[in-house]
């Protein structure tokens, strides 16, 4: 099952996943400490065996010394973003935003890569485009899709920041519309949506 939650002055999705069977449970995107994460995970017993940045902005990074500290947990971020959480910090000063400065990755995911969670199996896709690194985490079983923030809710990332492209993001959401379209999809920012209705109604890809 997958638990929400909206933190940081940018409304970014956190997202705990837990294998129910285990008990086992991912952090996806620490956008920054939030009691009511740490509330849900220690009321429910959860054992965090994984963290993950879908890509290396702030607001999305913002918890990762705080959990992975207090979880004992891997930090895991996709291959090319890895240099640019080392820089996260201070681009947050730039928007008048204070992080602590990311502790470095444990793991660096590649294309093809799996993490565990219990007895689910995310499949790291890496999707380019908002960021060099952006990864997405696919759940066959589950059909679950932690999309970061390559694909919205009827909507797309932005391409116009440093490291951003056009035409790569395009062709990595294409990528993600062979996915099945009753996977769920799980945004970094806004509603849950599905592949098939991305595939409807996304104005950006035609
Ligand atoms: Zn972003």
């Amino acid at each position: 099952m997958v638990e929400g939650f909206v933190v940081g002055e940018l409304f970014t999705n956190c997202y705990i996943y837990v294998d129910e069977k285990t008990k086992e449970a991912m952090i996806v995107d620490p956008g920054e400490r939030d009691e009511s994460i740490d509330a849900f995970i220690d009321s429910s017993g959860l054992k965090v065996v994984a963290m993950v940045n879908t890509h290396c902005h702030f607001d999305h990074v913002g918890g990762n010394g705080y959990y992975r500290e207090k979880y004992n947990v891997p930090l895991a971020i996709g291959y090319y973003d890895a240099n640019c959480l080392k820089r996260t910090h201070l681009e947050a000063k730039i928007f008048g935003i204070e992080i602590e400065q990311s502790p470095e990755p444990d793991i660096l995911l590649n294309d093809g890569d799996t993490l565990s969670v219990g007895f689910s199996k995310f499949k790291v896709i890496h999707t380019p485009g908002h960021t060099p690194g952006s990864i997405c985490l696919y759940e066959p079983t589950e059909k679950i899709l932690f999309s970061g923030d390559t694909l919205f809710f009827e909507s797309v990332g932005r391409w116009d920041l440093p490291g951003g492209n056009y035409e790569i993001l395009m062709d990595s959401v294409k990528r993600l519309f062979e996915l099945p379209d009753d996977v769920v999809v799980y945004p970094g920012h806004g509603e849950p949506t599905q592949i098939g209705h991305e595939k409807m109604h996304n104005p950006f890809v035609k």
